[in-house]
C-alpha cells in the first residue's frame, strides 16, 4: 500500500495510538505521539517547535493558511500590505540556481525573541515551553514588536472584532501572531497547520518537542540537514526548515 494512502486511512480512522508499525523496522509516528498529554503542566524542559520539510510543500498549496484562519478566526480585510497574517506562504526563487520553492512563514517562537525585548508593557512574553505570545490585556498597540520582529510575524488589528474565537482572543488596537495553537497544545493536540497538512497528504509540517530525544522532530533535526531562517541574527527560532 502506498505510504501516503496508508497514512491517510490511518488518520481518517481516528488515530488513538501514538505510533503505527507499517512494516518490520518501519514505524509511522502519528501526531498524538508529538503532543503533550492534556493533564501535564507546562514544563521548562520542553521546547515546542516545528520542522517544515519544504520538499513536501507545494507552491500552490494554502492548506496550512486556511487551517490557521479557520482555527484562530483571523481573516483579511482586503488590505494586502497590512493584512493580518499569522501564517503566510512565501514563494522563493534562488537567483543563482533558478530553483524555486515555497515555504510557510509564521512566528518562529524564538529563544531570544526581539518582540519580547522591546515590549514596554510586558505584553509580549515567552512561556517556559518556548511558545511566544501576546497578552491582549497588556498590549497598548505601540507596534514596537512588529518593527523588532525580523520575520514579519506580527499583525496589528485595525478593525473591531466581533467574531473572535474564545481560545484566540483578539482586539482592535492590539497586536497578534501565531500562538503555535497553544490552546491545542495544552489539550494534548498538535497545531492546526500541522494537522491539516498531514490530513491533506503532504506531511510537510511536523510538530513536537525539540528537547525530547525520543520525539520524531528531535530525531529528524539530529539526522537531517535543517535550517533556521536568518540564524545569523541569533534569535534561535523554534521553527526549523528542511530542503532550503
Ligand atoms: Fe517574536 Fe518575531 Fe521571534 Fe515570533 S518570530 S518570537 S514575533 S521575534
Ligand atoms: Fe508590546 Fe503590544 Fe507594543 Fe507589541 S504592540 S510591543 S505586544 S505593547
Amino acid at each position: 500500500m502506498d505510504f501516503d494512502v496508508a497514512r491517510r486511512r490511518f488518520l481518517s480512522g481516528g488515530a488513538a495510538l501514538g505510533t503505527l508499525a507499517l512494516a518490520p523496522g518501519v514505524t509511522l509516528f502519528a501526531f498524538p505521539a508529538e503532543a503533550k498529554p492534556a493533564h501535564e503542566a507546562t514544563s521548562g524542559s520542553v521546547r515546542w517547535g516545528l520542522l517544515v520539510d519544504i520538499t513536501k510543500c507545494e507552491p500552490e498549496c494554502n492548506t496550512c493558511v486556511k487551517a490557521c484562519k479557520a482555527e484562530n478566526g483571523w481573516h483579511g480585510f482586503d488590505r494586502p500590505k497590512t493584512d493580518v497574517q499569522w501564517i503566510r506562504k512565501v514563494n522563493v526563487r534562488d537567483p543563482k540556481s533558478g530553483r524555486k520553492f515555497s515555504l510557510p512563514i509564521m512566528c518562529q517562537h524564538c529563544t531570544a525573541p526581539t518582540c519580547v525585548d522591546v515590549c514596554p508593557t510586558g505584553a509580549s512574553f515567552k512561556r517556559v515551553d518556548g511558545v511566544v505570545l501576546v497578552d491582549k490585556h497588556l498590549c497598548i498597540g505601540c507596534r514596537y514588536c512588529m518593527m523588532a520582529c525580523p520575520y514579519k510575524a506580527r499583525s496589528f488589528v485595525h478593525e473591531a472584532i466581533d467574531d473572535q474565537k474564545p481560545h484566540a482572543p483578539r482586539g482592535k488596537g492590539t497586536v497578534d501572531a501565531c500562538t503555535l495553537c497553544v490552546h491545542r497544545i495544552d489539550q494534548g493536540r498538535i497545531p492546526a497547520c500541522a494537522e491539516a497538512c498531514l490530513k491533506d497528504g503532504h506531511g510537510a509540517i511536523l510538530f513536537g518537542d525539540l528537547n525530547d530525544p525520543t520525539s520524531e522532530i528531535h530525531k529528524r533535526v539530529a539526522t537531517i540537514a535543517t535550517t533556521q531562517i536568518r540564524a545569523d541574527l541569533g534569535l534561535d527560532p523554534g521553527v526549523r526548515y528542511h530542503g532550503i
